[in-house]
């Protein structure tokens, strides 16, 4: 590696000599400096693009900083202790992936010895788990919004409630997914109340071709007072198909898996299997939400829309990889032995009891020393459920503490509210309680 041929600026020297006659420090070799960061364990050719930037900034002796600042920006495991159960800035809804290195029957047929399609093994378990008659996989939930509208009602009308002509985040927007998909929206109703009567007078109106109507889920805001919308019951009886964005993708509102009664911040929550049973054709959700799985769109219901949806030239564009679809298929198999209570991360910290999370409130503010155990609020979050909490309990410290709890080596990842930082725990999965102890005792 070549030598910088420029001389460095003159480095304050750190010998305490005052005579100036010091001879101008030369700058390292970017090699030198790339090898004395290696045991970041960074790639050899990232670390000599951070040596030769520090050179170039004349800060040769940050190279350090910068490459522990540039792991920092790899995607690494943290703790959230935010008490927002489905962060969306971590990833939504956590899991645990195994992977095998060996090939896996993706697209073929064990049977047969032919190929097979991607879709088929995790869309049976999809449409057995939420009572349709068949089912498909996407990246996302906002492509499958996206492929179902442009599968079923390209150049023709979607009637929606102005009410439900929401943005969810990001840049899905309901109006703006339509016009990309190439189905023209038909505004329903009014922004608080929208009746089937206004329904079924946009399909009358002359030169309407209504497709579908959709039923969207203002996932992350609510509207109260005066308000009216109709039910996918109701919209059912109108002679087009019924498309219901859950966004959520809770299976089942009865949540059966829970062995007991649903939760009561549940109770406004669409479900997936009681939509299909009110009539809805089709149910689209995400599957890193309530479902608590990877990121996914899942689409199911009547098995003719859901076989347009498999044939639109889109959907190949859209589809999921092996690794999400076994992930997904886990998820599954999971909702139907009913063991999702305790293997599905999220529906285990919504499983936790109050008097655990207390109990490791106070464990953990004797071990640290530090903190008091207080009574809090956690959310469901990724926008399911607005408005709602559950109890939770967690530590609070007097101070602002979160950017030292992030900065260590597992980031522990809290809140900071009134001159105080929390850390709820029913987002933090007891075995890293020790972790979370030995960062509160940097503070000290
Ligand atoms: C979250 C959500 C979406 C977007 O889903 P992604 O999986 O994030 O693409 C769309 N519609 C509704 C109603 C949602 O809640």
């Amino acid at each position: 590696m070549a030598r910088m041929s420029t001389p460095m600026p003159v480095e304050v020297s750190d010998h305490g000599s005052t005579s100036g006659t010091l001879p101008v420090s030369r700058p390292p070799s970017v090699d030198a400096l790339a090898r004395s960061i290696s045991s970041t364990g960074l790639p050899h050719a990232i670390c000599v693009d951070i040596a030769r930037k520090a050179i170039a900034d004349g800060d040769a002796s940050s190279a350090a900083s910068r490459a522990d600042a540039f792991k920092r920006t790899l995607l690494m495991p943290v703790i959230n202790a935010t008490g927002v159960l489905l962060h969306t800035n971590l990833g939504r809804a956590p899991m645990g992936v195994q992977q095998t290195d060996r090939a896996m029957n993706v697209e073929f047929d064990l049977a047969t010895g032919d190929r097979g399609s991607r879709q088929v093994a995790v869309g049976e378990l999809f449409a057995r788990l939420c009572g349709g008659e068949a089912a498909m996989v996407v990246n996302n939930n906002a492509a499958a919004v996206m492929l179902v509208l442009a599968a079923l009602a390209y150049n023709r009308g979607v009637a929606v409630s102005r009410g439900e002509s929401v943005e969810i985040g990001g840049a899905f927007r309901v109006p703006d997914v339509m016009e990309q998909s190439g189905a023209t929206l038909v505004d329903v109703g009014t922004t608080n109340r929208t009746r089937l009567g206004d329904y079924s007078k946009a399909m009358a109106r002359p030169g309407a071709d209504i497709a579908l109507t959709m039923k969207v889920h203002p996932s992350n805001f609510r509207i109260d007072g005066f308000v009216e919308d109709t039910s996918v019951a109701e919209l059912s009886t109108l002679s087009v198909p019924v498309v219901a964005d859950i966004g959520s993708g809770l299976i089942d509102s009865n949540c059966p898996w829970l062995g007991g009664p649903p939760p009561a911040w549940l109770a406004d929550e669409p479900a997936a299997r009681q939509s299909l049973e009110q009539g809805a054709a089709l149910v689209t959700f995400s599957g890193d939400k309530l479902l608590g799985g990877p990121q996914a769109g899942i689409i199911v219901g009547r098995r003719d829309l859901v076989e347009a949806c498999k044939q639109h030239p889109l959907a190949r564009a859209l589809r999921p990889g092996g690794l999400v679809l076994s992930a997904l298929q886990s998820t599954a198999l999971a909702y139907l032995d009913r063991s999702a209570a305790t293997t599905i991360p999220f529906w285990r910290m919504v499983a936790t009891p109050l008097g655990e999370l207390q109990r490791r409130a106070v464990a953990m503010c004797s071990d640290a020393a530090i903190g008091e155990p207080e009574a809090m609020l956690a959310l469901p979050g990724a926008g399911s459920a607005p408005g709602v909490s559950m109890p939770s309990f967690g530590l609070s410290l007097p101070g602002d503490y979160h950017a030292a709890l992030r900065a260590q080596a597992t980031p522990v990842i809290a809140r900071v509210r009134d001159g105080h930082t929390f850390l709820d725990l029913r987002s933090v999965d007891p075995a890293d309680d020790a972790i979370v102890i030995a960062a509160l005792r940097t503070l000290g």
